[in-house]
């Protein structure tokens, strides 16, 4: 049985129904779109995709809508690309009638306003740099450090300066609209700085999707900063590297992300590593041993997911690139000794869910059960349980689809469906059916079962039961 997920982005090279039937038999746990290519439309013709072939092939995945956030970009260049030197100065203008050749356009207002002499500006994932030196007629003078070429619509990363945008655009306001009409599973926001910046986005969810969680990118060194609030109010989390080694610099990657995860862990939220699992699957069939060793130290590191984005997306081989991650996923798991891992953990002050968690993986770990089976409503209980690492089964029902399929994305948990009811005895009895049905579990089997009362609402988990399947 695989506990680490796995999130596949679904891009030109992978929106085949063939492509798409193939990531649901291989079992990938969540389907990314990224919005930050591609149009609504197309979009929406994915989702229906996914959705039609998953119930085809009987596995639902989680889906996750990746809303851009306010990433600049260079404008239109004339002749499509210019050629940075080393040491020349060259101007970057964001007042289009103003622009000469020569110049870099850029596609925001007032860039000239936002950054300042001595601040970075990276180019081309962090490929080019050059540094600010005076602002001179509206447009923003730069010492190039290093150099390179750089063509339209390429990326900026100003990991110097504060930017003055709100947290979401217009865009990700379409792909919010986007989200709410396709009952979506999960958001996630790009350049998050701060835990206000997802106040917003968390009101509208509120008020128009309830269930669907919110995912805080990690990509600005403000997020590092305010880490341990951004973890708190997110539901999940996620270790943008792309971004995040642009900004902070790639070495400062490995160390941020065991500290990432390690905070999501104490606060029983789930991380997700994202960005170049296996890069060079984009070009090639075979990962590279470094590739390997990357996602095997992601699980390692106790991540709940790990992601392939261009692999995926717009690689040529996105189906030998799901194959690798789950031969590694597997290898790596078998690794690990987690019933020492589930043994070590130990609670956070005095929360009765917390509690719970701890002891039904501490029971289970005495009585070694076939499975732990949960009852959720909202999905927290089974985020609890799976916050100890238990090294057995964890079948979480729920009566809510969304619900349902949204717990994909937490480590080692498999969702199931559940009747709406208000009696734990017909939940228990259901719920065993199914998996019998399914042959997961047979007479005699022991299972732990942890519920919140009363099922038919968000309650705390405050219920265990210990149980042997007639
Ligand atoms: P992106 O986010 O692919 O949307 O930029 C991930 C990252 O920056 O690593
Ligand atoms: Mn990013």
């Amino acid at each position: 049985m695989r506990r680490t997920k796995i999130i596949a982005t679904i891009g030109p090279a992978s929106s085949s129904d063939e492509v798409i039937g193939k990531f649901l038999q291989l079992k990938v746990d969540v389907f990314r779109l990224n919005f930050s290519h591609g149009n609504r439309e197309q979009h929406l013709q994915t989702v229906k995709r996914i959705r039609k072939i998953a119930h085809e092939v009987g596995f639902e995945p989680a889906i996750l809508l990746d809303l851009p956030g306010p990433k600049i970009r260079v404008g239109q260049i004339r002749g499509g690309f210019i050629h940075l030197k080393e040491g020349h100065q060259v101007s970057l203008c964001s007042r289009q009638e103003k622009c000469l050749s020569g110049d870099i356009p850029i596609e925001i207002k007032n860039f000239e306003g936002i950054v300042k002499p001595g601040d970075r500006i990276l180019l081309v994932d962090g490929r080019i740099e050059l540094r600010v030196k005076k602002i001179k007629d509206e447009k923003v003078i730069a010492e190039v450090k290093r150099g390179g070429i750089l063509q339209s619509r390429q990326g900026i990363n100003l990991p110097d300066s504060k930017l003055p945008f709100p947290p979401l655009t217009e865009r990700d306001k379409d792909g919010i609209e986007l989200a709410f009409a396709e009952d979506i599973d999960w958001l996630a926001l790009s350049f998050v700085t701060m835990e206000e910046d997802l106040i917003e986005l968390r009101d509208l969810v509120a008020t128009r999707g309830e269930h669907m969680g919110v995912i805080a990118k990690i990509e600005r060194p403000e997020a590092i900063r305010n880490i341990d609030r951004i973890i708190q109010s997110a539901d999940a989390v996620m270790v943008a590297r792309g971004d995040l080694g642009v900004e902070m610099g790639v070495e400062e990657v490995p160390v941020l992300q065991k500290k990432i995860i390690s905070l999501c862990h104490l606060n029983a939220r789930p991380s997700i590593v994202a960005t170049q699992m296996l890069e060079s699957m984009v070009e090639n069939p075979f990962p590279t041993r470094a590739e390997v060793s990357d996602i095997a130290n992601a699980i390692y590191d106790g991540a709940d997911c790990v992601m392939l984005s261009d692999e995926t997306a717009i690689g040529k081989y996105p189906v030998q690139a799901v194959e690798v991650m789950l031969e590694v996923i597997r290898k790596t798991e078998a690794s690990i000794d987690y019933r020492n891992l589930a043994m070590a953990r130990k609670p956070l002050g005095t929360e009765v869910y917390d509690a719970l968690g701890h002891a039904v993986c501490m029971l289970a770990c005495d009585l070694n059960p076939r499975a732990i089976i949960v009852a959720t409503f909202s999905g927290f209980t089974a985020q609890m349980v799976a916050k100890y690492r238990p090294p057995y089964p964890v079948y979480a029902f729920t009566p809510n689809n969304l619900i349902r399929n949204k717990m994909n994305l937490i480590w080692g948990v498999r969702p199931f469906l559940a009747p709406y009811t208000e009696s734990i005895e017909e939940l228990l009895d259901s719920a065993i059916a199914e998996l019998k049905h399914q042959g997961l579990l047979q007479k005699k089997d022991l299972i732990i079962f942890v519920a919140g009362l009363p099922l038919t609402e968000v309650s705390e988990s405050n219920f265990i039961k210990v149980h042997e399947v007639e």
